[in-house]
């Protein structure tokens, strides 16, 4: 019987490369044969430290590769299509967010790598209705993080463009974090005609993060970033990227009925007072990606705009020491396995 190679979460809570039976895809799904695959910070989820239940688990949500094999009930795609999967692994169509067309909150829906197996594997297997058609001139390496961390801030900074009294061009937009997320977030929002602040602690991605479109670069290590981005009029928005720490002290950078909008997932929880919130009519909420046909229109707007990660390529022999230096935070700044 044919097989193929996929990494697993060990039992420990490492990775190990490990051999899968290739079988054709279930109803509804679509084999693809996979390109690459980046590594995001979201995989920790399942892999170490984790209890033991995720043991044997495949990560990987930002796979790009090419339809391999049609399962039954597939329609609207071909063998041969290039394809993306993200986060979400494909909504139902059936339950009452999905009957709502609200996809992305659709309760029958898996997260890729997280409830199903993902791509840090030679094939992988998806729903239909997770399928991102990706554009053939597209690098799969530039690709791969652009279906997950791109697309995040990429949605987190359309979805509040379009909002009443949302983000207009020339706003003040400051992005916490210069990270895997943080680095493609400042180039979106100079492509999308906004001011950038980047806020980061210390100097060393200052060059770095002014390269890469930012307009104003605040130390807040060695300044207040609140006082900083007040001296600058106030952000309509703040982007927080970075998986750690306290973002609140930021909301006292925002302009009136500015908004905090987090998309890194920290463990630290946010103070907002109701003094902020009535007063200063601040807003804070969360961003998780969107769906496949948005995401096409990431892709369609990072290719027009030259908006492309910074990558650090990785293979599926040595996967542990690229993901350990993901959480480490060493990688510079997307670790992708290419297949
Ligand atoms: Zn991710
Ligand atoms: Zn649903």
């Amino acid at each position: 019987m044919a097989t193929y190679r996929a990494v697993e979460v060990a039992p420990d809570g490492g990775l190990r490369l490990t051999e899968r039976e290739l079988v054709p895809p279930g109803h509804g799904q679509v084999r693809i044969e996979v390109e690459a695959c980046g590594i995001c910070h979201s995989d920790s989820i399942v892999v170490h430290p984790h209890d033991g239940q995720d043991a044997g688990r495949v990560p990987g949500h930002e796979a790009v590769g090419r339809v391999d094999a049609l399962g039954e009930g597939v329609s609207g795609w071909e063998v041969g299509d290039r394809v993306g999967v993200g986060f979400l692994g494909g909504h139902c169509g059936v339950c009452e967010a999905c009957r709502l067309g609200d996809f992305v909150g659709c309760t029958d829906q898996p997260y890729t790598g997280v409830h199903v197996d993902g791509g840090y594997a030679e094939y992988m297997y998806a729903r239909q209705t997770a399928l991102v058609a990706v554009p053939e001139d597209m690098d799969a390496t530039r690709v791969a993080p652009l279906l997950c961390a791109g697309f995040t801030v990429y949605n987190a900074l359309v979805s509040n463009i379009q909002q009443p009294g949302g983000l207009v061009a020339g706003d003040l937009v400051a992005v916490q974090g210069i990270g895997g997320l943080g680095h493609l977030a400042l180039q979106y929002a100079r492509a999308l005609s906004l001011r950038v602040a980047a806020v980061a602690r210390g100097t060393g991605k200052r060059e770095l993060a002014l390269g890469l479109g930012a307009h104003h670069y605040i130390d807040s290590k060695a300044s207040d970033a609140a006082e900083e981005l007040t001296g600058l009029g106030g952000a309509r928005m703040v982007l927080a990227t970075a998986a750690a720490g306290d973002v609140s002290p930021l909301l006292g950078g925002l302009a009136r009925r500015g908004r905090l909008v987090l998309v890194g997932v920290s463990s630290e929880p946010v103070r907002v007072s109701a003094r902020q919130l009535i007063f200063d009519a601040v807003q804070v909420s969360g961003s998780l990606t969107g769906t496949p046909a948005q995401n096409e229109q990431n892709l369609a707007f990072a290719q027009a705009q030259n908006v492309a990660p910074m990558v650090e390529p990785a293979s599926l022999d040595d996967v542990q020491s690229a993901y350990d230096r993901m959480m480490r935070g060493e990688a510079r700044f997307r670790m992708v396995i290419t297949v």
